[in-house]
C-alpha cells in the first residue's frame, strides 16, 4: 500500500485527524470575547471524565514539561523534601523539576521496564516528612504503565498530608483516570498525545488540598501562576494570550472522542496495545516492558543483537513508517511505537507489516504473515476485554 504521508507512530505528537487539522486552519478569534469563553467552557466539561475530577481544569500553552513545571512550583517551597518515585526518563525529569526550585529531593527508583512497587513507596515514606511524592503514570520512554489506585493508597497510607503530584502527560484521554476517586492531586497532560492535537497546550487539574497549598507555597512563578489562570478563568478568558489554533483542534478532538463514546475510546487503545505487542512478539522482537504493567499508549522493544538498527529503521522509514528511538539511557538499544490518540487497529497492522516486510527483506527467520496475523487476532480478542 502506498501511502501520501507516513504512519507516524510515534508517542506524540500524534497524527491529526483531517477535521482536526481543519480546526487548526480557522481564522483567529478574540480570546477576550464570547467565542473563546465557550470554547474554554466546552473544553473542561470535555476533559473532566477523562481526568476523573470535578476540579477546574487549567490550560496552560506550552508543552506537557511546563504543566509538569506548573505542579512544582504552584504547591511547593524551596526546601521541601520531596520524594521523587522514577520509572525512566521521564520519571527522572519530573525529579530535577522539582531540585531545579530548590526542593530536597530524595530518589526511589525502579529498573527501567518495571513499575513501581507500592510497598516500597511506603516503606521509603515512612522514614521520612515528605510535602510531596512525585509519580509517572505512563513512562513514556520505557512502555510502562504505574499502577497510580495502588501507588496513590500506599502514600495515603504511609504518608496523609504529602500531596500527589502525577506525570500524565502520555495517558490522560486513553486509559482510565479517577483523579478525584484515587486521591491525586495535582495532574498534567499535554495536547500532542492522546488528545488528536498538535503540541502547544498542557492541562493541569488541581484537588481542593493541592489549590490550598498554592496560598502557602514559595516557589517562584509567573507565566505558570495557577491562581493567576484560575481568577482569569472565572471570566472565561486565560491570563495570557493562548495558543488559540491549538486550543481549537483540542475541542475537535474531543468532539471526536464524544462521538467515540469514552469506552470506545479506551477499547480501541487497548486494542491497538494488544495488536502492537503480539505483532512485535511475533516479529521476534522482545518486549522491554514486565508484562503486568505494560503500556496502553506505548510499546518499546529491545533491538535485537546483531540487527543494524539504523540500515533497518531506514527502510522502515523508506516504506513510510515513522516510529521512536529509545531515549535516555535506552539510545540505540529499544525502539518504540506509540499507539495513542487518533489510532486504529488498522495503523497498527499496516506498520507490523511494514516491520515484517523490512525483517523478510533483511533476511531475519521469521514466518511471512504470521505477525499480521497475531496481532489482528491479539486486536479482536482485546475488543471483547473491558478497557
Ligand atoms: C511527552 C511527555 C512529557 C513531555 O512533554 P513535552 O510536551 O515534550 O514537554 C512528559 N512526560 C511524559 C510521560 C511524556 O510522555
Amino acid at each position: 500500500m502506498t501511502r501520501s504521508e507516513p504512519n507516524l507512530r510515534i508517542p506524540g505528537p500524534t497524527s491529526l485527524p483531517p477535521s482536526v487539522r481543519e480546526a487548526g486552519a480557522r481564522q483567529m478569534i478574540n480570546h477576550r470575547g464570547p467565542e473563546f469563553r465557550e470554547l474554554l467552557e466546552r473544553l473542561q466539561a470535555g476533559m473532566k471524565p477523562y481526568f476523573g475530577t470535578a476540579s477546574d481544569i487549567i490550560i496552560l500553552s506550552c508543552a506537557g514539561t511546563g504543566g509538569l513545571e506548573a505542579a512544582v512550583v504552584n504547591t511547593l517551597s524551596p526546601g521541601d523534601r520531596v520524594l521523587a518515585v522514577s520509572i525512566g526518563a521521564f520519571g527522572d525529569r519530573f525529579a530535577k523539576i522539582a531540585e531545579a526550585y530548590g526542593a530536597t529531593v530524595d530518589r526511589v527508583s525502579a529498573e527501567w521496564g518495571w513499575a513501581a512497587a507500592p510497598d516500597e513507596v511506603r516503606e521509603r515514606l515512612g522514614a521520612g516528612d515528605y510535602r510531596a511524592v512525585l509519580l509517572t503514570h505512563n513512562e513514556t520512554s520505557t512502555g510502562v504503565m504505574n499502577p497510580i489506585p495502588e501507588l496513590a493508597a500506599a502514600i495515603r497510607a504511609a504518608a496523609p498530608d504529602a500531596l500527589i503530584l502525577v506525570d500524565t502527560v502520555s495517558s490522560l484521554g486513553a486509559v482510565p483516570f479517577d483523579m478525584d476517586g484515587w486521591g491525586v492531586d495535582v495532574v498534567a497532560t499535554a495536547s500532542q498525545k492522546a488528545w488528536m492535537a498538535a503540541p502547544g497546550l498542557a492541562m493541569v487539574a488541581a484537588s481542593d488540598r493541592a489549590w490550598k497549598a498554592m496560598e502557602t507555597a514559595k516557589m517562584p512563578r509567573f507565566y505558570l501562576d495557577l491562581r493567576k489562570h484560575l481568577d482569569s478563568m472565572a471570566s472565561g478568558e486565560t491570563p495570557w494570550t493562548p495558543a488559540i489554533a491549538v486550543a481549537f483542534q483540542v475541542d475537535e478532538g474531543i468532539r471526536l472522542m464524544n462521538e467515540e463514546g469514552q469506552a470506545g475510546v479506551f477499547a480501541r487503545h487497548v486494542a491497538c496495545a494488544a495488536a502492537t505487542q503480539a505483532g512485535l512478539e511475533a516479529l521476534g522482537f522482545e518486549l522491554f516492558a514486565e508484562p503486568a504493567h505494560r503500556s496502553k499508549t506505548v510499546t518499546a522493544a529491545w533491538i535485537p543483537d546483531g540487527l543494524d538498527w539504523k540500515t533497518f529503521n531506514g527502510e522502515i522509514k523508506r516504506r513510510q513508517l515513522v516510529l521512536a528511538g529509545g531515549q535516555g539511557k535506552l539510545t540505540g538499544k529499544v525502539f518504540r511505537v506509540g499507539h495513542l490518540g487518533s489510532v486504529t487497529v488498522g495503523e497498527i497492522l499496516e506498520a507490523i507489516e511494514t516491520i515484517e516486510a523490512v525483517s523478510l527483506e533483511s533476511g531475519r527467520e521469521i514466518e511471512a504473515g504470521a505477525a499480521v496475523a497475531a496481532a489482528e487476532r491479539a486486536a479482536g480478542g482485546a475488543a471483547l476485554q473491558p478497557a
